[in-house]
């Protein structure tokens, strides 16, 4: 039997990193230093760096930078914040968690990312501007405070028609860059390259441990260029002080700690390096999968994106037989997501009928994330890919012999 390939590999780069992370562990134990402190400073100040951004916030997760973003920009009870339903559902629990109400666009469904017509077409057909010009909802009389584009898959959304549309509406635009740490956007608008974390009024990173940037444990931080904005997020992380005891606001026990931010600062020197050999597996997948007949397996990927492929995504229509298929040859998979937002349990009160969002509600059924990680070897991919090459043909020859 063949060695398994796992779907994500969290072994190896924690191996090779060893050393240097009981290091920074040690010496957390040995200052006694474990909230706050340089080690958090110093890495808000390389991520802030790194994401082209003035300012970072360390938070203790990528749940905590998107609430906490909301709430400092004063989104709460009374606003509608507009976001995709094919999302991990974070998206939309700090929308609700913030006070406001969720409201879903559909997505393109070659990027799988926020469709701009979709965006304009909804503030266009179920929307009016008040006296003051503020952008209200028609059906619940609800104010439109906010756009939330998400970067999937490590792709950024398609930002120069979202952000003229949210300029012309008055919206604030948040990043979800929950899953594109280090990807870049060529804005045709501004003529230059934006990072992921650069572009909105703020924007939320994950360091959850499967994220392109993973603590060892829960982390996650916002990034923002409105120094204001980043000193009320630092006063909700921390039980809304301004100073030890003195409480401006009621907070939220929300910080980044200083023995996950030192792993951070570790593996942030690591990150381009890993970000380039994600980029070259996905160049290997879309090499094989097209030499083997399959192009149109192949993500893709815009000439105005530089994706960071934190998830390797096809898609295929006996998605659940290619699943068990690759299990069988010991290959992982993932499926993000399984059902959009709008169709689960904890959204039925939403009233979203099913065939409101049909792009989401299509590609949902028939994507697979496939094994991507920076280690993956070539003989990894290339058994990969053989594997769903056989399945495929093997069931388009059951398909044929049905229909003949
Ligand atoms: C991971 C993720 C989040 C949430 O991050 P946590 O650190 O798990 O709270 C939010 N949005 C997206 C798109 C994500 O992938």
């Amino acid at each position: 039997m063949t060695a398994p390939i796992p779907f994500l590999d969290l072994l190896t780069p924690h191996i090779e990193l060893k050393e240097h992370l009981l290091k920074a562990v040690e010496e957390a134990i040995c200052k006694g230093a474990f909230i706050g402190g340089p080690a958090v400073s110093g890495f808000e100040a390389e991520f802030a760096r790194y994401t082209e951004s003035e300012h970072c916030v360390g938070v203790g997760s990528g749940t905590d930078a998107l609430r906490f973003a909301f709430i400092a920009a004063g989104i709460g009870a009374g606003d509608v914040v507009i976001t995709v339903s094919n999302t991990f559902i974070a998206t939309t629990e700090a929308i609700s968690q913030a006070g406001a109400r969720p409201v879903f666009v559909d997505i393109d469904q070659a990027t799988y990312t926020m469709d701009p017509a979709a965006l304009a077409e909804y503030v266009e057909t179920r929307c009016l501007r008040d006296a003051s010009g503020c952008l209200i909802e028609r059906a619940r009389g609800l104010r439109v405070a906010a756009v939330v584009p998400v970067h999937l898959y490590g792709q950024m959304a398609d930002m120069d028609p979202i952000l003229e549309i949210a300029q012309r509406y008055g919206l604030a635009v948040f990043e979800d860059a929950c899953q594109a740490h280090g990807a870049k956007y060529y804005s045709r608008a501004q003529e230059r390259w934006l990072a992921a974390g650069s572009v909105g009024l703020a924007a939320a990173f994950s360091f959850y441990p499967g994220k392109n940037l993973g603590a060892c444990g829960e982390a996650g931080a916002i990034t923002t260029n409105d120094a204001e904005l980043a000193k009320r997020m630092r006063i909700l992380r921390d039980h809304g002080q301004s100073e030890k005891y003195y409480h401006d606001v009621e907070g939220w026990n929300g910080r980044l700690d200083a023995l996950q931010a030192a792993i951070l600062s570790i593996k942030l020197k690591r990150l381009p390096a890993w970000t380039e050999q994600r980029r070259n597996a996905a160049a290997r997948y879309r090499e094989l999968f097209t030499d083997a007949g399959f192009p149109h397996l192949v993500p893709y990927e815009c000439d105005s994106s530089n994706a960071v492929y934190h998830l390797y995504v096809i898609r295929v229509q006996d998605r659940e037989k290619l699943i068990q298929h690759l299990a069988s040859e010991g290959i992982g998979t993932g499926i993000h997501y399984p059902i959009p937002l709008h169709l689960q349990k904890a959204y039925r009160d939403m009233n979203v009928p099913a065939g409101s969002l049909p792009v989401s509600e299509r590609v949902a059924p028939e994507i697979v994330s496939l094994p991507m990680f920076p280690q993956i070897t070539a003989e990894q991919q290339e058994r990969v890919v053989c594997t769903v090459v056989q399945f495929l043909r093997a069931t388009t020859r059951t398909l044929a012999m049905a229909t003949a």
